[in-house]
């Protein structure tokens, strides 16, 4: 949640509907230099700072066997309210349930006096948002190769009845080999009864889906990621989303109107096009589905790389 608002800088549509905020932000101080889970009696020794989001801070650890990981803190000054409790412990539940490749592991959980610590998979090359801001665009192969992972993840989570709710580039995170894990469950609903739809309007503006702002009292469901999907494939070819626009409101009337181009100066494949002006469908039931988007031609029109180089955290590899 660094470059885009907060989901609680949301500000409420034109239609009334219950919000979701995050809890309010409380800079805490830094946790201990030695973070002990007393259950386990393990101590992880804090070596590094690695981000910060809504409300928390994530740091990298060691723990007793030298491995390394990322801790995210969340002190318990900001989760004073039954509200926020509610919200981390669904957090908590929601991640602590998933298990899969390109999701973040969710290895522990413990607590101090302070704070409350979740123990995670470190992903050591930060996310796709910050190699963005150095890379300015990706290759065409690398989206294939990313989005390929993303949409292994989203149909993961969605056959476990999860809804990611905030998949953006800073919340896709790349791990040593530069490979997709998906994090911050923050958002994230489980849909309980088939049919459920979810009415709280949450995401990230440049992100969220017209049916979130627009469509309350029908409600949302997991077609909401896949609309995430579409915007994540246009700003990792194009460089910025596709409704960036100077303030809110002004994004949601470009989302409302699905009203975006693909710039000149910035040639993408006539088939990359048609995958994302198919996918960025303001009725959700139109959206094609997780298995129809990797069976789209765009995935078979160009070299769909092996792997991704270290490399290409500061070039644009060449995968000719
Ligand atoms: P929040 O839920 O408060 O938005 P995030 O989960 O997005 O917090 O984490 C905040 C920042 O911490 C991220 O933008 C990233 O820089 C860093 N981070 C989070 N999880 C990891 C991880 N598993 N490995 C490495 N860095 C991480």
């Amino acid at each position: 949640m660094n470059q885009h608002p907060p989901a609680a800088a949301i500000p409420a549509p034109q239609v009334a509907a219950t919000t979701q905020h995050r809890p309010e932000k409380v800079v805490p101080p830094s946790p201990p230099l030695t973070i002990r889970d007393k259950e386990r009696g393990w101590n992880y020794s804090r070596v590094g700072f690695l981000g910060e989001g809504g409300f928390a801070r994530v740091f990298e650890v060691q723990d007793p066997k030298g491995i390394r990981k990322a801790v995210k803190v969340v002190s318990k000054a900001s989760i004073k309210t039954k509200k926020n409790k509610t919200k981390l412990w669904a957090e908590i539940k929601l991640h602590q349930m998933l298990n899969h490749p390109h999701v973040v592991r969710f290895e522990d959980c413990f607590e101090d006096d302070e704070n409350v610590y979740m123990m995670l998979e470190l992903c050591e090359n930060g996310s796709l948002m910050d190699l963005l801001k150095r890379r300015k665009r990706y290759t065409e192969p690398e989206a294939r190769y990313y989005l390929v992972q993303l949409i292994a993840a989203c149909q993961y989570m969605h056959q476990t009845n999860v809804i990611h709710r905030d998949l953006k580039l800073g919340n896709l995170f790349l791990d040593a080999n530069m490979d997709v894990k998906v994090g911050d469950l923050g958002l994230a609903a489980l849909i309980e009864k088939p049919g459920d739809r979810k009415k709280t309007i949450c995401g990230t503006p440049n992100y969220i889906a017209p049916e979130v702002l627009f469509d309350t009292a029908n409600g949302h469901s997991f077609e909401v990621d896949i609309w995430s999907v579409g915007v994540i494939m246009y700003t990792l070819l194009i460089g910025r989303p596709p409704f960036q626009t100077k303030d809110v409101k002004a994004i949601y009337k470009r989302i409302r109107e699905n009203r975006y181009e693909f710039p000149q100066d910035k040639e993408i494949s006539t088939s990359a096009q048609e995958l994302i002006m198919s996918i960025l469908n303001t009725d959700p039931e139109k959206r094609p589905t997780l298995e129809a988007i990797l069976s789209h031609r765009w995935f078979l029109d160009g070299p769909f790389p092996a792997y991704i180089p270290a490399s290409a955290n500061d070039f644009a590899p060449d995968f000719r």
